[in-house]
């Protein structure tokens, strides 16, 4: 029998190798970060495991860029009513939102959330990573099955050549978040069959990742699922649902906007503009006289 954690630590990304190093694997522990994405967006359970499904996998791109200063923007965009689905991550945070946080969906046959009906599966998952050079990466691909892991998979294998078992999950009972978490396992090349064999055949026990955090810790689970196959923790970093929105930056987004549109704007609003935050709801009041300053600034 397994007791229930007496509390949840800190959301944080273990770097781990397997056999020796011929496989490397992410394990990522996340209820904290979801919560907090649910909290701001006030998302219904459904939608809260698609958000949070997604903001896992974001996490697992960006925790492994190199440069500090990079990004990752992981967009969804399956026809389904959730709409579309953004989050961007950086080496130690994550943020993201959807179109449609109500969205409500009976669940399926099995119990689940049904985030694949949700999401939709008629159309793409991009990411871009801005690693700070003059063009960013961009890769495409179709989704399969618009239940996030999967198509995470996919992007793996097709866009970065690196076969992947993805594994990502949310428990949410009622409006709360319980648990939630990821696990990538990238074979590298000259991978012993056999290891692959073993990870495939254990595989079902990641599948249900998000309820068996509910009774054991990631590194806990980790000792059970890969028993025999020498698992090690390379680190650990820490994770957060950050925003790194600011003034500062609300105005180059308003200088950007070119002078055409700030003369409009200043002209039009009689009280200034508010612009809201995407992605932390942080809302920034520019009056007039702020527009005209940087209306100046954008003449120049
Ligand atoms: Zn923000």
């Amino acid at each position: 029998m397994h007791t229930k954690a007496e509390h949840t630590p800190c959301d944080h990304i273990l770097h781990i190798t397997l056999g020796e190093g011929a496989v490397r694997g992410l394990l990522i522990t996340g209820a904290e970060t979801v919560r907090e994405a649910s909290s701001i967006h006030l998302t219904t359970p459904v939608a809260t495991a698609a958000l949070g499904r997604l903001l896992m996998g974001t996490a697992m791109l960006s925790t492994m860029l190199k440069e500090d200063d990079a990004s990752v923007t992981v967009t969804i965009d399956g026809g389904g009513p959730i709409g579309k689905m953004i989050c961007v991550g950086d080496k130690e945070s994550v943020r993201g939102a959807v179109d449609v946080p109500t969205v409500a969906i009976p669940a399926r046959a099995d119990g689940k959330l049904a985030v694949g009906a949700a999401v939709g599966r008629n159309g793409r998952m991009s990411v871009v990573k801005d690693l700070r050079l003059k063009t960013p990466y961009v890769g495409q691909v179709e989704l399969q099955s618009g239940e996030i892991a999967e198509d995470f998979a996919h992007y793996f294998v097709t866009s970065e050549q690196s076969p992947s078992l993805v594994s990502l999950g949310v428990l949410v009972a009622g409006d709360t978040v319980l648990t939630a978490g990821g696990v990538l396992l990238q074979p590298l090349p000259g991978c012993p069959d056999e290891l692959i064999d073993q990870l495939e055949l254990r595989s079902p026990l990641f599948g249900e990742l998000s309820r068996e955090l509910a009774h054991e810790p990631m590194e806990g689970l980790m000792e059970a699922w890969f028993r025999g196959l020498n698992p090690v923790i390379l680190e650990s970093t820490p994770l957060s649902y950050r925003c790194g929105c600011s003034r500062d930056r609300m105005e180059k987004a308003l200088i950007a906007l070119g002078k055409e549109e700030l003369t409009r704007m200043t002209l039009d609003e009689m009280d200034g503009a508010t612009l809201h935050c995407h992605f932390c709801k942080a809302s920034h009041h520019f009056s007039t006289h702020d527009l005209i300053r940087l209306l100046n600034r954008a003449m120049r």
